[in-house]
C-alpha cells in the first residue's frame, strides 16, 4: 500500500493560524476557556475539521468533536486541547488538535477508509487556569465533575462553566463522542529537556505522573524583631526555610525518580519589624511511580517533624490530595513505539512529569502519548518552541499509531459518557 504522509507546510501554516488567536499585548497567547479568542480557536479548528472531511460540532461539555465514519462503530480518538494559560506559547494543545486534523485529512485526501470511526478531540479546559480545575473538559466528559459542579465552578468574570456550556456562543452543531472506544491517542510537546538533553525527537510516554499535595500551617511566636534575643524565638518562617530546603534535598536524593515543589507560601503577620508567628504553605510531591511517592512523602513528614522539635514550633498537615501514576495502555504504548521505528527513529519510552486529558481517558479506555521535543525543555511560555521537523514526526508518529491500532481486533470498551441530551 501508497504510504500516506503528513504534509509539513499546512501543519506549519494551521499550528500558526491558531498561534494568531488570542495574541496577548503582555507577551505569548491567552486563550482561556470559554473566552472570545478560544470560541475563535473552536470555530478555525472546526473549519480545519471540514477541510480534512470531518463532520464537525461541539458537546455539551464544550469538547470540540470532528467524527469521520468507519467500516465498524468503535472509534479511535485522537488529540489534545485548545486552551492555554496566560502568556503561553503555541503548541501546548494546538499540537495535538492540528496533528490530529492532518490525519485524517490526509487519509481523506488518499480515500483510505479505516475499519474504526476517527474522532479528532479538542478539549475545552485542559489548564485549569480559569475556573481552577485540571482537566477539567475530560473529567466532565467521562462523569467525574458533575452538573452541581459546573454550576459552582465560576472564572474571573464570575460566569460559572454551566452558564458557558449553556449559552454555546460558537454557533456549532451539537455532536457527541461515541461511547465505545478502543484507543485515544494524544500528540504533545514533552514540556521538559530530557529530549533534547538525549538528542532525540519524539517518544513514547508510559505513564503520567502521580501527584500528592498537602497544606501545611507552621505556628511560632509573633514578636518584636528588636527586643527578642536569637535564641528566644519561635520563628514560622525559619521552619518553614528548612522545609523548603528538606523537600529539595529529600526529592534531589530520589536522583531523578521524583520532583518536590513549595510554590506557595504565606507569611503572617507579614511585616518587616515582626518575627513570623504563622507560615502556611501547600507542599507538592510528584512522581511516575508509586511507591517513590509514598517513601518521599513519609519521608518528608519525619523531616518536618525534627524540624518543629528543633525550632519549637507546631507544625500541622492537612489532607494529602493525592492522584495516583497512571500507566498508560500497553498496546498503545507499543503501537507508538512501533510508529516511532516505522518513521526511521530509534525507539524510546518516557514519562510525563505534567498532568493530561490522557491520564483521565486512561482510567476507561486503553490511552497512549506522543511526546516531541521542546527546545530548551520550555512551555507554558512565550518562549515555547518545538522545531518545526520535529512537529511533522510527532504528526507522521501519529498517522502511523492511528493506522497500526486500526488492525488490531477491537477492545470492546466504553468511555462512561455524562451527557444528558439524547
Ligand atoms: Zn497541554
Amino acid at each position: 500500500m501508497a504510504i500516506i504522509e503528513v504534509l509539513p507546510r499546512r501543519l506549519r501554516e494551521r499550528i500558526e493560524q491558531l498561534g494568531a488567536i488570542g495574541r496577548d499585548p503582555a507577551g505569548g497567547l491567552t486563550r482561556l476557556p470559554f473566552a472570545p479568542a478560544h470560541v475563535e480557536a473552536l470555530q478555525r479548528s472546526a473549519q480545519m475539521m471540514r477541510e480534512a472531511g470531518l463532520d464537525a460540532g461541539v458537546d455539551e461539555f464544550g469538547n470540540l468533536i470532528g467524527r469521520r465514519a468507519g467500516r465498524r462503530d468503535a472509534a479511535l480518538l485522537a488529540g489534545s486541547h485548545l486552551d492555554t494559560v496566560p502568556q503561553g506559547g503555541i503548541f501546548d494543545g494546538a499540537l495535538g488538535v492540528v496533528a490530529a486534523i492532518e490525519c485524517a485529512q490526509v487519509l481523506h485526501d488518499a480515500g483510505r477508509p479505516l475499519q474504526h470511526s476517527l474522532v479528532v478531540m479538542a478539549f475545552a479546559d485542559e489548564e485549569g487556569h480559569a475556573f481552577g480545575v485540571g482537566t477539567m473538559s475530560s473529567r466532565a466528559l467521562v462523569g467525574e465533575l458533575g452538573r452541581s459542579r459546573l454550576a459552582q465552578l465560576r472564572d474571573g468574570t464570575g460566569r460559572s462553566v454551566d452558564e458557558y456550556l449553556r449559552a454555546r456562543a460558537h454557533g456549532l452543531p451539537a455532536a457527541r463522542v461515541p461511547a465505545e472506544v478502543d484507543a485515544y491517542v494524544e500528540l504533545h510537546i514533552e514540556q521538559g529537556p530530557v529530549l533534547e538533553q538525549m538528542g532525540r525527537t519524539v517518544a513514547a510516554v508510559e505513564s503520567i505522573t502521580g501527584i500528592l499535595r498537602a497544606p501545611v500551617v507552621i505556628e511560632g511566636r509573633a514578636a518584636h524583631a528588636g527586643t527578642t534575643s536569637m535564641p528566644g524565638r519561635a520563628d514560622a518562617l525559619v521552619g518553614a526555610a528548612d522545609l523548603v530546603l528538606a523537600v529539595r534535598e529529600l526529592a534531589l536524593a530520589e536522583r531523578g525518580r521524583a520532583v518536590g515543589t513549595i510554590g506557595r507560601v504565606h507569611v503572617q503577620p507579614g511585616a518587616t519589624n515582626v518575627i513570623p508567628g504563622r507560615v502556611d504553605l501547600t507542599v507538592e510531591l510528584r512522581s511516575p511511580e508509586a511507591k517513590v511517592l509514598e517513601t518521599l512523602r513519609g519521608a518528608v513528614e519525619d523531616r518536618a517533624h525534627k524540624i518543629a522539635g528543633l525550632h519549637g514550633l507546631k507544625m500541622a498537615w492537612g489532607t494529602w490530595d493525592h492522584s495516583p501514576p497512571v500507566p498508560l495502555d500497553p498496546r498503545v504504548r507499543e503501537a507508538v513505539v512501533g510508529a516511532i521505528e516505522r518513521c526511521g527513529h530509534p525507539p524510546l519510552t518516557l514519562p510525563s512529569w505534567a498532568g493530561h486529558d490522557a491520564g483521565v481517558l486512561s482510567r476507561y479506555v486503553p490511552a497512549g502519548m506522543i511526546f516531541v521535543v521542546s527546545t530548551g525543555g520550555l512551555s507554558h511560555s512565550p518562549d515555547e518552541r518545538t522545531p518545526w521537523d520535529a512537529v511533522e514526526t510527532g504528526a507522521q508518529v501519529l498517522l502511523e499509531t492511528l493506522l497500526l491500532l486500526d488492525e488490531a481486533p477491537g477492545m470492546n470498551r466504553r468511555l462512561p459518557l455524562a451527557y444528558t441530551t439524547r
